[in-house]
């Protein structure tokens, strides 16, 4: 049983049936290109299968809520509390890494097993949370479980249909899902106690600061653009430089600009030119059009912001001086989602119960805990990635390091326990 202060010399992570898990989860849906666990797709399938088999072995319930979450369930002491959630996703971007999101399904159930080792029960429920489509690759929507648990689907997810011309009400029954009835994954704030997540970092400010747990302060907040410029196709052989309507000259000093309002202006924390199409797209034919995406991210909504009002005015110049038509659509705008003082302190004092030192960073990719914050209290555990790689197949977090953060985890649950 745990005790309403620091509950010290309590249950240990095993960290070589951890690390086994998770090189185990690692090679399901691996290529000589990366993971390939793509949501809904047979890597997917065969990898929530095994983690499922994880929960089972670690003594809990499985089952399957109509967005095709997997929720392993592990009773507490005390039937009238809320769960305790611990929770990230398995499924992958195409050729992406073995630690983002794995690592935090995998580490979630070592919790429960550690715990069952060192024969504790918790006074809460422990829930274990395995999120459907956390990267959006398929369907292009993303945190497609998470929402649906905090009641944030809209009405494009609703709608969605993959690029092969499938539709989501279709494809959730094959994960044992059902868009009829999502409404019943919804979960209400009084069944939960609080959700903490273990993520890596996808960025290089632990692994550079070696600094060995990183305390979330926030999740970044995000706003997409479409850039459409319009000048006029013609011959690039023929055209004299001062009658040209160069809708790729237009749109490298948008990507420049961009770079510049994040960079040497720090209007925000990062932009980014992410794609391009070019038409026609031929060598011999001066581009008469070029749709562009943007993205700005920062975790103050008012920088957000002052990043559109810089690349709205940019434009405007550079259609005046390219004589090019540019329209500026706003796509998306995710807001940024603090993480409450006392939830960071929760993970700061779990690392300190460990003899871990931390740091507090902001993140900067997004993650199911920013959904599930909509309907309980949040937190998020950040390890290092070596060399702040990610979405890629070198992404690489250390077995120790690994350990560790499954360790404050399990710490955070257990003072969490005691509150
Ligand atoms: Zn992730």
């Amino acid at each position: 049983m745990s005790t309403s202060s620091a509950p010290t010399g309590s249950a240990a992570i095993n960290s070589v049936r951890l690390n086994s898990h998770l090189t185990t989860l690692g090679q399901i849906g691996r290529d000589e290109f990366g993971m390939q666990r793509v949501a809904f797709s047979r890597h997917d399938v065969d990898g929530r299968d095994y983690v499922s088999g994880l929960m089972r072995a670690a003594g809990m319930s499985v089952r399957i809520d109509p967005a095709g979450n997997i929720i392993g369930r592990s009773e507490g002491s005390d039937p009238s509390l809320p769960a305790i959630v611990l929770g990230s996703h398995t499924d992958t971007v195409p050729s992406g890494g073995q630690y983002d999101g794995a690592l935090g399904v995998i580490a979630a159930i070592e919790v429960v097993e550690a715990l069952r080792d060192g024969g504790q029960t918790p006074r809460h429920p422990v829930e274990v949370m395995v999120f459907t489509n956390e990267e959006g690759t398929s369907f292009h929507r993303w945190l497609l479980g998470s929402r649906a648990v905090a009641g944030l689907w809209e009405a494009e997810d609703f709608a969605a249909v993959a690029d092969d011309g499938v539709t989501l009400t279709d494809t959730l029954p094959d994960i044992g899902g059902n868009i009829s009835r999502i409404a019943d994954a919804r979960r209400r704030p009084e069944e939960l106690a609080c959700y903490l997540e273990l993520h890596i970092e996808q960025g290089p400010t632990l692994h550079r600061g070696g600094f060995p747990i990183g305390v979330v302060t926030g999740i970044t907040g995000r706003s997409v653009y479409h850039v459409d410029i319009v000048g006029e196709a013609n011959h690039a052989g023929t055209t004299p430089m001062s009658l040209r309507r160069d809708a790729m000259s237009a749109a490298a000093q948008i990507a420049l600009a961009v770079r510049r309002i994040a960079g040497e202006m720090e209007v925000c924390r990062v932009g980014t030119v992410g794609s391009m199409d070019v038409h026609p797209n031929a060598g011999n034919v001066i581009p008469g059009r070029v749709q562009m995406g943007v993205e700005f991210r920062d975790e103050r909504m008012e920088s957000l912001s002052a990043a559109e009002v810089e690349l709205r005015r940019t434009a405007e110049e550079v259609a005046h001086a390219e004589n090019v038509n540019i329209t500026v659509t706003a796509q998306r705008n995710t807001p940024s989602v603090p993480i409450s003082n006392n939830m960071q302190q929760l993970i700061a004092d779990a690392a300190g119960m460990a003899g871990l030192e931390q740091v507090s960073l902001p993140s900067g990719a997004g993650h199911d805990a920013q959904a599930i914050a909509a309907i309980t209290p949040a937190a998020m555990v950040f390890v290092p990635s070596v060399n702040g790689i990610s979405h890629a197949p070198a992404e690489y977090s250390a077995p120790e390091d690994c350990a560790n953060g499954a360790q404050v985890l399990l710490n955070a649950l257990l003072l969490a326990d005691g509150r």
